[in-house]
């Protein structure tokens, strides 16, 4: 058994890594279901959070334009796809922290330039701006902590972008 050889920070890791892919799983299925028949499933208050996690991520879109047309923003389009953790798609499994650093490492483009950016066929300005999460736009519950990420995030892509 090598499970007693881990370390206390490598067991801790492995623990959430499974409970974050058995929710994937639970979320997956759950989402193939009907929205009347999920709702059975759900509790109001956990539908409350889905809502307001994939909110945050449709209000941070919908100050955004496509980074190639100009288009409706639809997709988050990861700038370096090595350092892609998950789809924004499925905010509403994440943190609101997790959810701020994600979202920094896309650029919004529309659902037509996404597909031709990954067929190659559509390139993306050098100087797209990522989709930065202001930190007045978190949900007041969002805990400080994430406020500051937040607040260092758009700081540091100000920086950037002067
Ligand atoms: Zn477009």
């Amino acid at each position: 058994m090598a499970a007693h050889r881990l370390s206390p920070s490598e067991r801790r890791r492995r623990e959430k890594l499974q409970v974050k892919r058995q929710n994937e799983k639970q979320y997956r299925r759950l989402m193939a279901l009907p929205q009347a028949e999920r709702n059975a499933f759900t509790s109001k208050r956990q539908r409350g959070v889905y809502a307001q996690r994939s909110g945050l991520v449709r209000r941070v879109r919908a100050a955004h334009a496509c980074a190639v047309c100009g288009g409706v923003c639809q997709h988050s389009h990861h700038v370096d796809p090595a350092s892609k953790s998950f789809e924004l798609g499925k905010a509403a499994l994440h943190s609101y922290a997790e959810i701020v650093r994600e979202s920094a490492k896309t650029v919004c483009v529309c659902a037509k330039d996404h597909r031709a950016i990954h067929m190659g066929k559509a390139a993306l300005p050098s100087d797209a701006p990522r989709l930065i999460i202001p930190p007045e736009m978190l949900p007041p519950q969002a805990p400080l902590k994430t406020v500051r990420l937040a607040r260092r995030i758009a700081w540091r892509s100000r920086i950037r972008s002067n």
